[in-house]
């Protein structure tokens, strides 16, 4: 069965009441327990859990050292084009804004790599709009190109079909990001107005075509900050799940983008800073296993901060815009938050004590060389 059909299952406002009623006792029950369940998870990220934030903290943070040790893997997205056909209201590319659009040319993508390589780049996230101008083909051959020069490529772009995911897949892709923004569909409506971002079941059912490809890497979210932070993540938590059972092969992460003002627009369901560490924590505690990635939007402090209490995952040096490491001067997707190069990222990481990474994955390329017996 589909994930649009099982979500049928639930209501937001059902969801929305269980949460908001669970208890300390909830909470108690929920941080003794070893293997814990979709009601835990909602007793972890109600309310009535903000008191037990240092005991989750605790508990999250030696849980990522169990099972990640103490890697951050650092990656960086690059701006493939503006161009967009869609009008969401949130959003700095959305059709509406009058702004200056491109999409690299093959000579652009190859200066861009170059800048990112000698930061210490590896694990590339390539990030378009959508529009039909951008499809597949286009992300095809900037993957053949860049590909040879990076260790791991994944992609943020417009969802694609089956066949697209297989014959990326075939090209290099290593991951595929994709946020739904927000479950609830009616919210869904209200800022999804144009294009085919507004088809709430077709996003939703967008990563059984990425597992069914067999992608190594699936990462979901939502836009904190569109709806209610709480339930919105509930339903991430149904869906990750879901998709862990059906795509097994496959590894999982999870993005916590807090909604940032762009043009003209500002955040309604704003979320804390302690309220982030809370989901943070939850999914630690309730999934020892997934990757949790924190970007650039979190301000130099707070990713600090948070790092050690089961974060996996940075981005680093990051620009918003295409050809921003070489200066092209177009708007941002959103406003980065910690704007440090990635040496101070990575330097500052390995003061507190973590393994900094920058590459532990090879792609398809042969990872050994000959000389060497197995046998
Ligand atoms: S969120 Fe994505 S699809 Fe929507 S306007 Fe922005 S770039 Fe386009």
């Amino acid at each position: 069965m589909a994930f649009s059909e099982q979500i049928k299952k639930y209501s937001w406002a059902e969801v929305q009441l269980q949460l908001y009623a669970k208890t300390a006792l909830d909470v108690e029950q929920a941080l003794a327990q070893k293997n814990r369940t979709w009601q835990d998870f909602l007793a972890l990220l109600s309310p009535a859990a903000e008191p037990y934030l240092e005991a989750m903290a605790k508990q999250s943070h030696a849980l990522t050292l169990q099972n990640f040790g103490r890697c951050m893997h650092v990656y960086v997205p690059m701006y493939l084009s503006n161009k967009c056909a869609n009008f969401c209201t949130y959003c700095g590319f959305s059709i509406k804004n009058k702004i200056k659009r491109l999409s690299l040319t093959p000579g652009q993508i190859l200066t861009e790599a170059e800048f990112l390589l000698e930061q210490g780049h590896q694990q590339l996230l390539l990030v378009t709009g959508e529009t039909s101008k951008i499809g597949v083909a286009y992300i095809e051959q900037a993957i053949e190109l860049l590909s040879p020069l990076f260790s791991s490529i994944a992609i943020e772009t417009q969802a694609f079909e089956l066949c697209d995911y297989q014959r990326l897949r075939n090209k290099g892709l290593h991951a595929v990001t994709l946020y739904q923004e927000t479950y609830n569909l009616g919210s869904y409506q209200q800022y999804h107005l144009r294009g085919n971002k507004a088809d709430y079941w077709r996003r939703l059912d967008s990563h059984d075509k990425t597992g069914a490809a067999g992608v190594h890497k699936l990462g979901l979210g939502v836009l904190l900050g569109l709806d209610d932070w709480r339930v919105d993540s509930a339903f991430t938590y149904l869906h990750l799940k879901y998709l862990e059972n059906r795509y097994w092969r496959s590894r999982f992460s999870i993005s916590f983008p807090r909604l940032r003002n762009a043009e003209g627009y500002v955040a309604d369901h704003e979320i804390s800073d302690k309220q982030l560490v809370q989901l943070l924590c939850a999914y630690r505690l309730c999934n020892p296993f997934v990757e949790l990635n924190l970007s650039t939007r979190e301000s130099a402090n707070f990713r600090k901060n948070v790092a050690p209490l089961g974060v996996t995952h940075m981005s680093a040096g990051a620009r918003t815009s295409p050809g921003a490491y070489s200066d092209t001067g177009a708007l941002e997707q959103f406003e980065i938050c910690d704007q440090r190069p990635t040496e101070e990222v990575a330097a500052s990481l390995r003061q507190a004590g973590f393994d900094v990474v920058f590459k532990d994955w090879y792609g398809h390329k042969p990872s050994i060389q000959s000389g060497i017996n197995l046998y």
